[in-house]
């Protein structure tokens, strides 16, 4: 008997034109991150089976815990197409699980098979009932639900789904560069943004040495925990100081965040025609600071013709906290290192900026060079997926 495990891709399924290619990249992602196991793996249009050795199975599930694009997944027992093996099967079955009532469920997709489905399902429900203790069958809502599938060759059996991470397979929207700060709100963004299939680099605009090397290091960390989706992440360090103190001598003290973040944008925009990205990313929230009223968001934005992705943009704070838990970057962006951003704050940022100041400020400032230089120095980091990762227990 081997073990397989089934995966079902859920919204995929409603992509008829682009299936075979997001099937494809789904069929990489999950070969990649199981790389280490002996496995094979078989696809097709509607699911794919991962075959196993019994002792990976646990490992196995829990790296499926970080791929997108998968919508639930399945443990089942391969055997041979025969009632021998099956009633064989199904009581190995019954003696591992934990249940009061059940239910048995055989699909035949071949009709070769010598015994109707209903009444196959019948026969193996009263074997269940004869090799257990005050078991019973319940219809409607069983504890256990058991799936019999009878193929031409090969027969699974399994019980209960796990639920996958949903999405889209990271790659499939091509890339993104994602704005990430040592906060809570910017690696929440880019996995959210990884979850619809955008694939990721990450930009750390760096103060030194208005900012310390910890800093850097946490936005490292961070991107260690995004790089677990997508294998490998590169982080572009952006050494910022100079034009930050431009901005910050001479500019107007309320606008000094506003302009900043033009500056950000503006980066932004010339990293992503370098690195082909179609869109940058960011943990903006609408209202969470000045510089993200709406009123802000039009006139930083205003620097750029790129799509700007927000996926935070309208959940409040806590809910942000709450996934930054669940995916497991909260502990990391609480740690107390200052940001660029923190170091340059004004007492009274401007809430409602207007274009023209910006314009007219941005003329006094003689930025294009330092801007230039500044891209230009910008270096990239390789940034690998934790070796010794830890999952939520889910089994
Ligand atoms: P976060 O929003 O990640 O919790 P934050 O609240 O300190 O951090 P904000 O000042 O709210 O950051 O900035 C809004 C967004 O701008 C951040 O979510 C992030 O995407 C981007 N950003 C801010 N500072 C930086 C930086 N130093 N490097 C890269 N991106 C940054
Ligand atoms: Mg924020």
């Amino acid at each position: 008997m081997k073990k397989v495990i089934l995966i079902k891709y859920g919204e995929l399924t409603t992509k008829k034109g682009n299936r075979n290619y997001f099937v494809q990249l789904l069929y990489e992602r999950i070969k990649k991150k199981l790389e280490s196991f002996p496995i094979s793996i078989q696809k097709d249009l509607s699911r794919m089976y991962i075959t196993l050795e019994e002792k990976d199975v646990r490992s196995v599930l829990e790296k499926l815990q970080t791929v997108f694009g998968i919508h639930e997944y399945y443990v089942a027992t391969l055997v041979d197409s025969t009632k021998e093996s099956i009633i064989e099967a199904l009581k190995k079955m019954i003696q591992e699980a934990h249940f009061t009532t059940f239910k048995v469920e055989v699909k035949r997709s071949d009709k070769t098979f010598p015994i109707p489905s209903m009444e196959f399902a019948k026969e193996l429900g009263s074997i269940v009932l004869k090799n257990t203790n005050s078991k019973k069958v319940d219809v409607h809502n069983p504890d256990l639900l058991i799936h019999v599938e009878i193929r031409e060759n090969e027969s699974f059996l399994y019980t209960d789904a796990y639920k996958g991470l949903g999405g889209y397979p990271v790659g499939v929207q091509g890339t993104g560069l994602l704005m990430l700060s040592g906060g809570i709100d910017s690696p929440v963004a880019g996995y959210l943004s990884q979850k619809r299939g955008i694939k990721i680099e990450a930009v750390y605009f760096e103060a030194l040495p208005h900012t310390s090397l910890e800093a850097r290091e946490k936005v490292i960390s961070l991107a260690k925990v995004l790089a677990k989706y997508q294998n490998e992440i590169k982080l572009h360090i952006v050494p910022f100081t100079q034009l930050q103190e431009e901005i910050y001598r001479n500019g107007k003290k309320e606008y000094t965040i506003t302009i900043m973040r033009r500056m950000m944008y503006r980066i932004m925009e010339q990293l992503c025609r370098k690195q082909h990205a179609k869109c940058f990313i960011n943990g903006e929230s609408i209202g969470q600071v000045a510089s993200q009223t709406l009123s802000s968001m039009e006139v930083i934005n205003a620097v750029t013709n790129l799509p700007v992705i927000r996926p935070v943009a309208c959940l409040d704070k806590l809910e942000i906290m709450n996934l930054a838990r669940n995916i497991g970057t909260y502990d990391i962006s609480i740690l107390p290192y200052e940001d660029c951003c923190t170091v340059f704050v004004p007492k009274h940022p401007i809430i409602h900026p207007s274009l023209e100041e910006c314009s007219f400020i941005e003329k006094n400032l003689n930025f294009e060079k330092i801007l230039e230089e500044t891209i230009e120095n910008t270096f990239v980091l390789k940034i690998k997926e934790e070796q010794d990762e830890k999952f939520k227990d889910i089994l």
